[in-house]
C-alpha cells in the first residue's frame, strides 16, 4: 500500500473511533512519526493529508526541515529531548511533546527567553511506572504544573504518554484511562502559563484505544509508512 492509502486508511478508522466514542473526528489531530522516513517519504503524507509532522532526532530533523519536508503542516518534536540541544529544537518545532524533567523545563524556558519566544511544550507522564522511560510521575503532576507559573516563555499544553509495550491493544486501557483522569482532573485547575488542549497518546497499534480514552493527537508512524529500517 502506498503511504496516501496508509494516510486515508488511518484517517478511516480515527473516524470510526472517534464516532464511537462520541466524540467528532475533526477533534483528533493526527501526527505523522516520521523518524527514518526521508523527505521525499515524508511529502507524500503531508500530501496526503497528515496534520502534523513528528520528529525523534534532532540532527535528521534539521536535515530534513532544509530539504523543505515538512512544508504545508506545523512541526513537532516527539522525541526524547537532550538538555544540550534544546536550542535548535526550540523555536522551530511548535510543540515540543516529550518534556521530562523539571532541568528541561529550565533548560527549555532559557532558549526560548534568549530567543524571545514562548515554546508550547506538552508533559510527558511514565504512566506504567517503568524505570527504563523518562517522563514525571502522575503524583509529581500537579507540582509541576505549579512550577510552570515560573516559566513565562513557556506554555505547557497537555499532556503526553508512551505506555508499556503491551501484546494487545486493550491491555493498554488501564494506562489511557489513567492519563484521561490526569488530564481533565488537573485541566480543571487553573495554573499559569498551563492551558491543558491537548492530550498526546496512542501509536500505530493502539491509536483506536487511545482515541477511546481522549486522545486528541495520535503519533502514527508504521501504519503510515511501514516498517522501519534503522541502518
Ligand atoms: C516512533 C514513535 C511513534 C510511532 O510509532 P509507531 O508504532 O511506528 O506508530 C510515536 N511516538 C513516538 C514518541 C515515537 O518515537
Amino acid at each position: 500500500m502506498s503511504i496516501a492509502e496508509n494516510v486515508k486508511l488511518v484517517r478511516e478508522k480515527i473516524a470510526a473511533a472517534a464516532l464511537a466514542a462520541g466524540r467528532r473526528p475533526e477533534e483528533i489531530l493526527l501526527v505523522a512519526a516520521t523518524k527514518t522516513n526521508d523527505a521525499d517519504r515524508v511529502r507524500q503524507a503531508v500530501a496526503a493529508g497528515v496534520d502534523i509532522c513528528g520528529e525523534n532526532r534532532v540532527q535528521e530533523m534539521l536535515e530534513k526541515q532544509a530539504q523543505g519536508a515538512y512544508e504545508g503542516v506545523p512541526l513537532h518534536f516527539i522525541g526524547h529531548l537532550q538538555k544540550n540541544k534544546v536550542k535548535q529544537v526550540v523555536g522551530l518545532a511548535e510543540l515540543i511533546h516529550g518534556v521530562d524533567s523539571l532541568a528541561l523545563m529550565q533548560a527549555l524556558q532559557r532558549a526560548a527567553e534568549n530567543k524571545g519566544l514562548c515554546q508550547d511544550i506538552l508533559l510527558e507522564i511514565n504512566i506504567g511506572a517503568e524505570p527504563s522511560k523518562s517522563g514525571f510521575a502522575p503524583e509529581e503532576l500537579p507540582g509541576i504544573l505549579e512550577a510552570a507559573g515560573e516559566f513565562s516563555n513557556l506554555r505547557v499544553r497537555g499532556l503526553m504518554a508512551i505506555p508499556p509495550v503491551c501484546r494487545a491493544p486493550e491491555e493498554n486501557r488501564p494506562y489511557f484511562a489513567e492519563m484521561e483522569k490526569l488530564f481533565i482532573d488537573n485541566g480543571e485547575k487553573k495554573y499559569d502559563n498551563v492551558h491543558m488542549d491537548f492530550l498526546s497518546m496512542g501509536m500505530s497499534g493502539d491509536y483506536e484505544e487511545a482515541i477511546a480514552f481522549g486522545a486528541n493527537m495520535v503519533r502514527v508512524g508504521t501504519a503510515i509508512f511501514g516498517p522501519r529500517s534503522y541502518q
